[in-house]
C-alpha cells in the first residue's frame, strides 16, 4: 500500500492509538498532520516523524472548537495545499456514574467524541470534494455494542459514530468520499504513554485470553486497520464498520 505525498490529518494524533496511526502513515511516506489538544504529545510526536525523516506538522486543536477545527483545515491547506485522508480519533471517556455525573460530563463526552467527529469532516469534505476525493474513517468502539457499567455517555458517542459514518457515506458517496468506521475492542496502552503513567497498568494471561485471537490488542491493529480502509484495495468499501477485538465481541460467555 503506497501513500506517498498524500495528506493525512490524525485528530488526536498525539498519544495512544492516534499516535501509532500517525507513524504507520508516515512510515509509508504520508504527510501526517497531527491534531491534538495535548501540546506536548503532538510536538513529540512531530519532531519523531521527522528525525526519521518523515513529513508532519502539528497543530493544536480541541475538536469540540469550531475555530480550533478551522485553524487546523486553513493550516494543512495552507502548508499542504490538499487534504486525502482523515481520521477522526480523538476521544475521551466519561468519569463518574449516572448517579452522581453533572450533565456537563454528557455534553464533554459528546461534543469530543461525536460533534468533534462530525465537525471535522464538515471542514475536511469541500477539499475532499474539490480535489477529487478522500478517505474518511472515524474511531468508533466495540462499546457501542456492549458495555460496562456507567459508561453511557462513551457509549452513546461511540454508537452515534457509527450511525454518522454511515449517515456520512452516502451525503459524501458521489463526491468520491468514502467513509468508515472501525471499533477497536480492548487495545494495550502503548509503551511511550505508559511511560508518561505513574500508575502502569499490567496485563494478566487471562486478559489475552479472553480473546479467540489470544491476546489483547496493540494500537498497530487498529492502524493496520486504518492503511487498508484507506488504501485502494477497498476503493468499494463505504459505510462500513470494521470490527477490530480479537473476535471478543462475538465470544459466547457461559455462565
Ligand atoms: P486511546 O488509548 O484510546 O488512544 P488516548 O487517551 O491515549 O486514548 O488518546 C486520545 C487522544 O485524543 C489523546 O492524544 C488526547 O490528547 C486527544 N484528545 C482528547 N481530547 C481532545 C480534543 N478535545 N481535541 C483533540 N484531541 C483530543
Amino acid at each position: 500500500m503506497d501513500f506517498n505525498d498524500k495528506v493525512v490529518i490524525v485528530t488526536g494524533g498525539g498519544q495512544g492509538i492516534g499516535r501509532c496511526i500517525v507513524q504507520t502513515f508516515a512510515d509509508k511516506g504520508a504527510k501526517v498532520v497531527i491534531a491534538d489538544i495535548d501540546d506536548e504529545a503532538g510536538i513529540e510526536n512531530e519532531e519523531y516523524i521527522k528525525s526519521k525523516g518523515g513529513d508532519s506538522l502539528f497543530v493544536h486543536t480541541d475538536v469540540s472548537l469550531e475555530k480550533d477545527v478551522g485553524n487546523l483545515v486553513d493550516k494543512t491547506i495552507k502548508t499542504y495545499g490538499k487534504i486525502d485522508i482523515l481520521i477522526n480519533n480523538a476521544g475521551v471517556g466519561a468519569r463518574g456514574t449516572i448517579y452522581t455525573r453533572p450533565m456537563e460530563e454528557w455534553d464533554r463526552v459528546i461534543n469530543v467524541n461525536l460533534r468533534g467527529t462530525y465537525m471535522c469532516s464538515k471542514y475536511v469534505a469541500p477539499h475532499m470534494r474539490d480535489n477529487g476525493g478522500g478517505v474518511i474513517i472515524n474511531i468508533a468502539s466495540t462499546r457501542a455494542f456492549m458495555s460496562e457499567p456507567h459508561t453511557e455517555p462513551y457509549s452513546a458517542s461511540k454508537g452515534g459514530i457509527i450511525a454518522l459514518t454511515h449517515s456520512l457515506a452516502i451525503s459524501l458517496g458521489y463526491d468520491k468520499i468514502r467513509v468508515n468506521s472501525i471499533s477497536p475492542g480492548w487495545i494495550e496502552v502503548s509503551e511511550w504513554k505508559k511511560s508518561r503513567e505513574a500508575k502502569k497498568p499490567q496485563l494478566t494471561e487471562e486478559d489475552h485470553l479472553q480473546h479467540p485471537a489470544g491476546r489483547v490488542g496493540k494500537p498497530e491493529d487498529v492502524a493496520n486497520a486504518c492503511l487498508f480502509l484507506c488504501s485502494e484495495e477497498a476503493s468499494f468499501i463505504t459505510g462500513a464498520n470494521l470490527i477490530v477485538d480479537g473476535g471478543m465481541t462475538v465470544k459466547m460467555i457461559y455462565v
